[in-house]
């Protein structure tokens, strides 16, 4: 996790409208966007996929590339024009030591999650194996704790960014 990269602002930074949910009536062609207070006129266009029917896009105000998700940031576009990052790409990077761990569990016939504690090793399971899988654990609990503390520092500045320690 690098700071740098960080710094700019991600999907998850900035409002956002997606046109999925934004209840458009079949074949519009534009529709009165309000989001947050702020809002804006947007065109939108229609494709007809493989798999039947139609689907709508919004049209960027800023490209006019088709898109799903119009961001309302420093202007109202598209998520390259606001040259924002995905916030997923942290997000998937941050759950993979959790999700190796919960795997794992499973693997041990370990019950719940990585909050209830180490379990035992399972009947049948030699001991070599058991010791193969403890490391891995050990791995992937060293990685959900190094995303833990880079959490806490990013919560941290951030309250003392507010004043408060
Ligand atoms: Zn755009």
């Amino acid at each position: 996790m690098t700071g740098k990269r960080s710094n700019r602002p991600t999907t998850c930074d900035v409002p956002s409208v997606d046109i999925r949910s934004a209840g458009i009536r079949q074949n519009a062609v534009g529709a009165h966007v309000t989001c947050q207070g702020a809002q804006c006129d947007i065109s939108i266009t229609w494709t007809a996929p493989h798999f039947g029917g139609q689907r709508s896009w919004w049209k960027c105000p800023v490209c006019n590339e088709r898109c799903a998700i119009v961001y309302f940031g420093t202007a109202v576009a598209c998520r390259t024009c606001l040259g924002l990052a995905y916030a997923t790409n942290r997000t998937t990077k941050a759950s993979k030591p959790f999700a190796r761990a919960r795997n794992l569990r499973d693997r041990l016939q370990w019950p719940g999650g990585i909050i209830s504690g180490n379990g035992t090793r399972p009947k049948g399971m030699h001991m070599a194996t058991y010791a193969k899988r403890m490391s891995e654990m050990l791995q992937h609990l060293r990685g959900v704790m190094a995303f833990s503390v880079v959490s806490a520092r990013r919560i941290q500045a951030k309250l003392k960014k507010m004043g408060i320690d």
